[in-house]
Formats: structure tokens, sequence, C-alpha cells
């Protein structure tokens, strides 16, 4: 399954292997798994055996496919996208070989147009295979992390090689507490929705984005989830947080809004370095882009410094283009 997407964060979807298991409680209502029982049954051959039956409820059955044929989807995408890698399953998942993981580096580092959104329940086997990968400046490596049991994920994403690190703290399903968001540029925040969606609260939320902006990470608030999750909107403190209106406009800003401007994919094309444990990141510009549009003040931020991100990506100037992408 790969196309456009209505997730709030991104522009499409990727899934270069589908099947999952359950790991920790936010998988518990898991949607991949339904959405994954409904292709099953609709006999498409990349979701054979991967649920069952069981108590009322689809779940897994632990089966996992390595879909080859999708592995070069996002090279046919010529306009620039976010695509959310995998948002039916878990590529660092036990079971899946490095060298499928190593193949799919490969797509992204070919498809450099792209921004690859990669995230994980499995923080410690990302660490592990990403180790022996290049740190592309067109991947963002994240982390989800449902309650305060899990923000140790947080730790291990922090030593992860990544130009962009973030945590999707959805389904949110507790208080987190204090949390470390050193080196964590971006974070997602959602309540669960569907038909057996547990409840958020909205202190559980404010606790995130209260130390959010201690951080300087940008925060992003998704939904409040629920059944009926249009219903419920997705306004936080009387403020309307439309699918435009998260704290950067992100990558939106940056690589795609074709609402009469089109813009090229300019940041992608700067040299990111990444680093370790102590994250900073260095923007450098390379062909296509002027140096001069990069002062030290604006193209060198601290990750940990507030608004770094945003202020660089205000610095990168829109382009207005008739023709299609270049790309
Ligand atoms: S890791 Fe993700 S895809 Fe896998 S069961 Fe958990 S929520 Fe679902």
């Amino acid at each position: 399954m790969a196309g456009l997407s209505d997730i709030e964060w991104t522009d499409a979807t990727w899934n270069p292997i589908s099947g999952c298991r359950i790991l920790s409680p936010g998988c518990t209502n898991c949607y991949a798994m339904r959405m994954a029982a409904r292709l099953q049954a609709m006999g498409h051959a990349a979701y054979a055996d991967t649920t069952r039956k069981s108590g009322g409820r689809w779940v897994w059955t632990g089966t996992l496919h390595l879909n080859e044929e999708a592995l070069s989807v996002p090279l046919g995408w010529r306009a620039p996208r976010r695509i959310f890698v995998n948002s039916m399953s878990d590529l660092f998942q036990d079971g899946v070989p490095d060298a499928f993981v190593r193949r799919v580096w490969d797509v992204m580092q070919e498809a450099h147009w792209h921004v690859f959104q990669v995230l994980t329940k499995r923080p410690e086997n990302m660490a592990r295979v990403v180790a022996g990968l290049p740190c592309l400046p067109n991947v963002w490596l994240g982390t989800s992390v449902e309650n305060r049991d899990y923000t140790v994920r947080i730790s291990t994403l922090r030593k992860i090689p990544a130009a962009v690190r973030f945590v999707s703290f959805e389904p949110l399903l507790g208080p987190v507490g204090k949390v470390n968001l050193r080196g964590i540029h971006w974070a997602i925040v959602g309540g669960e929705s569907g038909p057996r969606a547990r409840l958020v609260r909205e202190e559980w939320i404010g606790e995130i984005q209260t130390q959010c902006a201690a951080s300087g990470t940008a925060f992003f608030f998704k939904q409040w989830g629920g059944r009926n999750k249009k219903a419920a909107g997705r306004s936080l403190r009387g403020q309307n947080m439309g699918r435009d209106a998260d704290a950067l406009g992100l990558a939106r800003r940056t690589m795609l809004e074709f609402t009469g401007i089109r813009m090229l994919p300019l940041p992608w094309r700067l040299r990111r370095t990444c680093l370790e444990s102590a994250p900073s990141v260095s923007l450098t510009g390379t062909a296509g882009v002027s140096p001069a549009n990069y002062s030290s003040d604006k193209g060198r931020r601290d990750a940990g410094g507030p608004g770094w991100l945003e202020a660089a990506l205000k610095s990168v100037p829109r382009v207005r283009s008739r023709g299609g992408s270049r790309l």
C-alpha cells in the first residue's frame, strides 16, 4: 500500500514491508492491524496471512512480507513528498533482514527529493541497523512513546545519527512525566482514534507542549482522537491546530505545497551533518543554493536551541514555477 495520505504530518505512505507484531500498549488498537485485515480479506497479496481473528478482533499473526515490488515506488513520484515509511508496519521489527533495510535505505538515498519519515517502536533495533548505513539528509528517524513507561525509547533515539529526530506521542495513553527532549527536533502528540479509542487528557498533552517549548522542540498536535476523530477536532487551548498550523509547517513549507506555489526542495540540497549523541546540525549551502543565503547566523543552529530548524527553514527562499517539478 502506497499513496497519498490523510495523516496530518505527512503527504504519502510507503510500505516496503507488511505485517507486524504487537509490542507495547500503544499497539493494542493498532490501526494497521485492522486495515491489514481488510486488505487481506480483499485478497491483497502483500497482506496474505498477516492477521487472524481472536476474541472478536483481528490481530497480527506475525507473518511478515518483504514487498519487493513496492521498493521502487517513491522513485516514480516525481513531485517531492514527505513519505511515512511503513505506516502499516515497523521496519525495525525482529525478522526484517538487515539487507532489506539496506535496500530501503538505497531507495531513500536515490529518491533524494523526498523526505522520508521512519517511525519505530524499536529504536534499539534501529540503532543497531542504522549504525551500518549512511546518515541521509532526507531521512528523519523517529520513535513512538505512549506513556512514561516507554520514554527510554527517546534516550535510544537521541543517540542515533539523523538529520531530524522526532517522537510520536500517539496514541498518548498516559502522562509521560519529565522527559529529556535534547536533540529531539519535532514532537507529534495525539489521542487514540478508532472504535476502541482510549481517552487522552489535556494535562498529558500540556506537559509535553511545555517541555517542547523549553527544549526548542517543534510541537505538533495531531488530534484528540476518540471514536469520531473528525468531530473531536484538533483545537488545543482554543487554538485551531489545522493541517497547516503545525509548529513548523515543517517539510510542507520546505518541500511541497502545490497551492499555486511550487517550492523547490532547497533545504534538502543542503548538507546536514549528522552528529552523535550531543547533536548539532550544520546547514551548508551546496549546488543550487547560494551560501550567501545562509549566513553563519542563519545557517548554523544548535539543534538543542529554540527554534533552530524553524529559523533555518524560514531562511530558504520560495521559488515559483509554472512548469513541472524539475526533479
Ligand atoms: S509497532 Fe506499529 S504497526 Fe506494529 S503493532 Fe505496534 S502500532 Fe501496529
